[in-house]
């Protein structure tokens, strides 16, 4: 399993759980220094910039799931060569390499990026595009839209459904938490959807999309 962003607050959880439960974990991360937090996750490091020549990272994976993002204190700019721009690359990369799953931490508003926030809109835009990528890929997809993320610790319970028809949040453990059970499963292949916090069972609650 490749993850992009394995740095990252969600990315960090994901390489933890996946490793845990017996996933062999490749961590995608953007400086030398990350590589012991990696490791010490239970996944195997390989420094490379979504900006630049990621495809070789994806080779011998049967899965992507991308968490990476230029953040909250970046510009217009990253978000199209990172939150776009990265995604799509490892979508190439994926299908040259045999990689079928995708698995994208997409966000809630991506769907109807014109109604969000003024600040919001490039961000919003660059992931509806890099979702639209995806769905046009031909891999086997599951697109995730959580909302405000947390550092609050993981429930073990969300809310999740193609439109949950309001805003809120959700810890970012509880978004790993998800991305790791959706990831093995085949009734979520080709679906999108939202995720907040609720009081579902995270299996219980990817079963039923
Ligand atoms: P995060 O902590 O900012 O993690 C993003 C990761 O992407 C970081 O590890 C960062 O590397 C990496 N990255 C940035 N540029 C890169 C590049 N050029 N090459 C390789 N890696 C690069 O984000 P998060 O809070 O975990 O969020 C995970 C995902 O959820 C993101 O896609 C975000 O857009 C999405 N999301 C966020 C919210 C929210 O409320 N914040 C809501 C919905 C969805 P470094 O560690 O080196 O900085």
């Amino acid at each position: 399993m490749l993850v992009a962003g394995a740095n990252g607050q969600v990315g960090q959880h994901v390489v933890r759980l996946l490793a845990q439960a017996g996933h062999e974990v490749r961590g995608l991360i953007r400086s030398e220094d990350q590589a012991p937090t990696i490791r010490d996750l239970g996944g195997e490091p390989i420094v490379a910039d979504l900006e630049a020549e990621v495809s070789h990272t994806v080779a011998g994976c049967d899965a992507v799931i991308f968490s990476a993002g230029g953040g909250p204190g970046s510009g217009a700019e990253k978000k199209e060569t990172i939150d776009r721009q990265g995604a799509v690359k490892l979508i190439e990369a994926a299908r040259e390499h045999g990689a079928n799953r995708y698995l994208m931490v997409s966000s809630m508003g991506a769907a109807d990026p014109g109604s969000g926030p003024e600040k919001m809109q490039p961000y919003l835009h660059a992931k509806a595009q890099a979702d639209q990528s995806l769905k046009d890929s031909g891999l086997a997809y599951t697109i995730v839209r959580p909302g405000s993320l947390t550092d609050d610790p993981g429930t073990g319970t969300v809310e999740a459904a193609p439109s949950i028809g309001k805003r809120g949040e959700i810890p970012r453990e509880d978004v790993a938490q998800t991305l790791v059970a959706t990831l093995t499963a085949e009734n979520t292949h080709g679906k999108t959807f939202e995720l907040l916090t609720g009081d579902i069972p995270i299996k219980e609650a990817v079963a039923s999309l």
